[in-house]
């Protein structure tokens, strides 16, 4: 890492809105801690043209540390890769690392949504407690630097309510606000969610890491 200007993060993805979320996120976090404005977010160059990475790892820390360790090869530059998902405790952790393909190869958000609902019949409201997960994983020319995780406690709803988000979002409640994730705007989802949480702690974490660096430099301990 280099120690002034801008730093960029190569995130393991070619989807525009989760780069776009990163970015957000990222902002967030310079308003809220005061942080100079420092680092973007990019796809990992050429990222449909690399080999790909296959999760199969049995978690979701398994499988963004080899994701991040794979992508950060191809290149010198910092690599970040996340994985999240849905943990129900009635289900015993279902849908878990299956989440985006929990009724089956090629699974819709609805499909997925209709099973979660399908499976919960009949469980009591106070027994539909449940979380959302996000690890990320930062690695750079094949060694892992470090990883975070976040989680946003909730509760599945038996109906969707709001039109906003993606995936488990209209069936997952926040206590706290009693909104579905799906009521958020972008902005408060991100305040509040998994992900939002596991890249403010990515975020603390570099941020300590530069001014370190910069410490070192300026009591003449170099790189
Ligand atoms: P991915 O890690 O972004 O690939 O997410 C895997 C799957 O977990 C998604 O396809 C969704 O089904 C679910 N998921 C992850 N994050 C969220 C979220 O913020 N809201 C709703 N569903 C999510």
């Amino acid at each position: 890492m280099a120690d002034s200007g801008f730093q960029i993060i190569y995130v393991a993805t070619s989807n525009p809105g989760k780069i776009a979320e990163f970015q957000l996120g990222i902002r967030l976090w310079q308003e809220q801690s005061g942080n100079a404005g420092q680092w973007v977010v990019e796809p990992v160059a050429g990222y449909n043209r690399l080999p790909p990475c296959a999760e199969d790892s049995p978690t979701f820390v398994a499988n963004v540390q080899k994701k991040a360790l794979h992508y950060s090869r191809f290149g010198d530059g910092l690599v970040l890769a996340d994985d999240s998902g849905l943990e129900v405790d009635a289900l015993r952790g279902a849908p878990g690392i299956r989440s985006r393909r929990f009724a089956g190869p090629g699974a819709t958000d609805a499909d997925n949504n209709a099973k979660l609902l399908l499976l919960l019949s009949g469980v009591p409201a106070a027994k539909r407690t449940a979380r959302f997960v996000c690890e990320l994983a930062l690695a750079q020319a094949g060694e892992l630097l470090a990883q975070f995780r976040g989680v946003a406690e909730g509760v599945i709803l038996d109906s969707p309510c709001g039109s906003g988000g993606f995936g488990y979002d209209p069936l997952f409640l926040d206590p706290e606000s009693q909104k579905t994730f799906a009521e958020f705007t972008r902005e408060e989802k991100l305040l509040r969610s998994h992900r939002g949480r596991a890249l403010r702690a990515m975020l603390d974490w570099l941020a300590t890491q530069s001014s370190e660096r910069a410490a070192r430099f300026q009591s003449g301990g170099g790189a």
